[in-house]
């Protein structure tokens, strides 16, 4: 595994890769790597020629200074687990390799970016703009690789990539889980064994709501998810939402494409998750 870290050596190799028709898959990170990373990896390693994976905790995208601060750091392990899973090339930027200058860029993008963790996050869905155009650019990949946990992100990602012609395709794979249930979360690593234990309920509050899916009221369901969630004693759910799954909107009329999408802190550790409704 080649270990690179400027921005020069990482334009440099893949420009080589693909002047030789070599496919480049791309997985970006913030590390503290787990199994839900690692599945975008082997999603990879299946589809190209080479697999280029990064590790950075992008600062733009923090709207709160103390969860930037507090995120865990784990390079020497992720180095391992990136060397173990097989990937070729791990990309270890600093902040000034991504950031020459302060970034100031305002992206046009998708609608739904307003919306959801748009809107409870603000400036959030920007900074991942900003970093994933930034590491699409030096990376040159066929396809990278976006877990469907982040579900509002990876639409948003497709869309950015559109927009700027950036040739890549957006790949979307399935969440996964721990064996509780709880959705896989780099944020996971700073809860104690008895916040993990409330953290599961997260995902027991879709998997109640999903049992309950033949209801087509959008409203009435979003009760059912936030009366769950309300239920456990030091879980503090944020939001409960149903809409539609292309739109990121209420759509009472035409319930056929609904996703429950759930954020909620736990020991002050802010998690999300989501399940798809009707498919
Ligand atoms: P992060 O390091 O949290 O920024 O995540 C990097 C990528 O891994 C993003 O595309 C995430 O959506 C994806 N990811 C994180 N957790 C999971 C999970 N549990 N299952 C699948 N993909 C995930």
């Amino acid at each position: 595994m080649q270990i690179i870290d400027t921005a020069f050596d990482m334009v440099e190799l893949s420009s080589k890769y693909r002047a030789n028709s070599f496919k480049i898959g791309f997985v970006p990170t913030m590390g503290a790597l787990h199994r839900g990373h690692l599945s975008l990896i082997t999603a990879s390693k299946k589809e190209n020629d080479i697999s280029v994976s990064s590790v950075f905790v992008n600062p733009t995208q923090f709207n709160e200074s103390a969860d930037y601060d507090k995120y865990p750091r784990e390079l020497e392990s992720d180095l391992h687990k990136l060397e173990a899973s097989g990937v070729d090339v791990a990309f270890i930027p600093s902040v000034t390799t991504i950031y020459p200058t302060a970034d100031t860029t305002v992206h046009k993008l998708s609608e739904i970016a307003t919306l959801i963790e748009g809107a409870h996050r603000p400036g959030h869905f920007n900074g991942v703009a900003s970093v994933v155009k930034r590491l699409l650019e030096l990376t040159q990949p066929n396809n990278a690789y976006f877990g469907l946990k982040d579900y509002q992100q990876y639409r948003i990602v497709q869309h950015l990539v559109d927009s700027y012609d950036l040739g890549t395709r957006i790949v979307g794979c399935p969440i996964v889980r721990e064996k509780s249930g709880l959705a896989m979360s780099s944020r996971n690593a700073l809860l104690s064994p008895k916040g993990k234990k409330t953290a599961a309920h997260i995902y027991k509050s879709l998997c109640h709501v999903a049992e309950n899916k033949s209801i087509k009221n959008a409203a009435e369901l979003e009760t059912i998810g936030m009366e769950y969630l309300k239920s456990i004693s030091s879980l503090e759910p944020e939001y409960f939402l149903v809409v539609d799954k292309t739109t990121l909107k209420h759509n009472n009329a035409f319930p056929n494409n609904r996703i429950a999408l759930v954020a909620a802190r736990v020991e002050g550790v802010r998690l999300i998750d989501n399940i798809f409704l009707d498919n």
